[in-house]
């Protein structure tokens, strides 16, 4: 029997209501002749909720007991799933992470998935159960310590399930109905894709779509995972969402597929620091071993042997790295004459893999920026996608002049 991994997001088991729309469509594949894996998340709002409250018992909590509240969202779902498949005479149960056991590393907050044993889940399958429900975004570290996989974790979770049971199909039910040339919500003129490439999925993923945890992109990549994302809330078609698969199963392509913003970025500037070998490595070291997830790094032209130093981080994470640059300096590993941090900018990147062969996508964007008067702070690229720091007032004018420049509403 085939077995197909289906994921429901927060908003599609927001009520109980919903609930039992969404185990409708995983009775339809069950009476296809699917065995199904149902990964699910914590109810919407829920997750943000036991973070909130972690963070208001102990601001610099124990990252296992971080784990051990936020986890426990996706816990209730999973019963109730599985009840709502019970009262619809469907055969199924649900699984917490450490009853799989799903195996992750001891990274709290944000582990990484080891394996994941299927014999105990084949097992109930064989007798006659058509359901697992598994509670997304949590697994068990070596040391028997509940762990989670990062915000959005659930994507990762089912990917990982799909790979380690040969799924025909992983699908992905959120709130849209499928991945669009841009969010939704920032331009009302994008564009569905029917298909978009691995390579393409993971940019958007990590440069900001939310729509998709990048993790999750990775591993449907590395072990061929058909990822579809699709609605919860739409008439089931065929042929409906987005289709992530392999470049060589999209026909036509524009050069740029899609354009991503990432809100609350900081840009932070360290002045003054002496240029000389193992700079770099003495202020991103500390800065990694802080927790800080620097991305965009520019070091200016010096000047009597010092020089500036720019680099982007998440906001959240100014005033860690403020901390560990401070440290650093007391201890005599870099000397600064200041730490200058710019907190209301926003990052816009543009992807496609179609950049690789055509030339002037960036000339564009950054004239696209200039004739709206934007200035651009910080440039990176790479071979499929370039990204910018601008002031964060401009983010959504940005993403909006952009997509109607580069004509993302049609297809080439
Ligand atoms: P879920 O709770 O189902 O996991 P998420 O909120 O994590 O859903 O992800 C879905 C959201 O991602 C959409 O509501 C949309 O606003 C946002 N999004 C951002 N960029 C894109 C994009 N390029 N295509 C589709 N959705 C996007
Ligand atoms: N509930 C978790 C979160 O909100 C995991 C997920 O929904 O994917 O981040
Ligand atoms: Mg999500």
């Amino acid at each position: 029997m085939s077995t197909l991994v289906m994921k429901f997001g927060g908003t599609s088991v927001a009520t109980l209501d919903r609930i039992r729309r969404a185990a409708k469509r995983v009775g339809r594949e069950v009476a296809n002749g699917h065995d199904v894996i149902v990964i699910v998340s914590a109810m919407s709002g829920k997750t943000n909720e036991l973070v909130r409250w972690v963070e208001e018992t102990s601001p610099l909590f124990d990252a296992r007991e971080y784990d051990a509240v936020v986890s426990s969202g996706e816990n209730i779902t999973a019963g109730l799933m599985a009840l709502t498949l019970q009262e619809m005479a469907v055969p199924a149960r649900s699984w917490q992470g450490l009853q799989v056991p799903l195996l992750t590393t001891s990274g709290h907050g944000a582990a990484r998935i080891e394996e994941i044993p299927t014999a105990n889940i084949r097992a109930k399958f064989d007798e006659g159960m058509r359901v697992a429900v598994v509670a997304g975004f949590q697994g068990v570290s070596p040391e028997g310590r509940i762990t989670t996989l990062g915000r959005g974790g659930s994507d990762t979770s089912a990917v990982a399930f799909a790979a380690a049971f040969g799924a025909e199909r992983c699908d992905i039910y959120t709130d849209v109905d499928g991945v669009y040339t841009t969010d939704p919500r920032i331009e009302a003129k994008a564009r569905k894709l029917d298909k978009i490439a691995y390579e393409e999925m993971l940019e958007l993923a990590s440069l900001g779509a939310k729509v998709l945890q990048t993790r999750s992109v990775e591993l449907a990549m590395r072990y061929k995972v058909r990822l579809r994302v699709l609605s919860s809330f739409e008439e089931f078609s065929e042929n409906a969402g987005t289709l992530v698969c392999g470049e060589e199963e999209i026909m036509e392509q524009n050069v740029v597929a899609g354009i991503t913003y990432e809100r609350a970025e900081a840009k932070m500037t360290l002045i003054s620091v002496a240029d000389r070998p193992g700079i770099a490595a003495a202020i991103f070291g500390p800065l990694s071993e802080a927790g800080v997830n620097v991305d965009m790094i520019v070091q200016n032209i010096s000047e009597e042997g010092r020089t500036d130093m720019t680099f982007s981080c998440p906001v959240e994470q100014v005033a860690r790295a403020e901390r560990a640059m401070e440290a650093a300096k007391e201890s005599g590993d870099i000397n600064y004459h200041d730490i200058l941090a710019d907190t209301e900018v926003a990052k816009i990147s543009v992807v496609g893999i179609g950049m690789r062969s055509h030339a002037g996508v960036a000339a564009k964007m950054f004239k696209v920026l200039s004739d709206e008067g934007v200035n651009i702070k910080v440039i990176t690229t790479s071979e499929i996608k370039i990204s910018v720091l601008i002031d964060r007032k401009y983010m959504e004018l940005a993403v909006q002049a952009l997509h109607d420049a580069f004509e993302l509403e049609k297809v080439a």
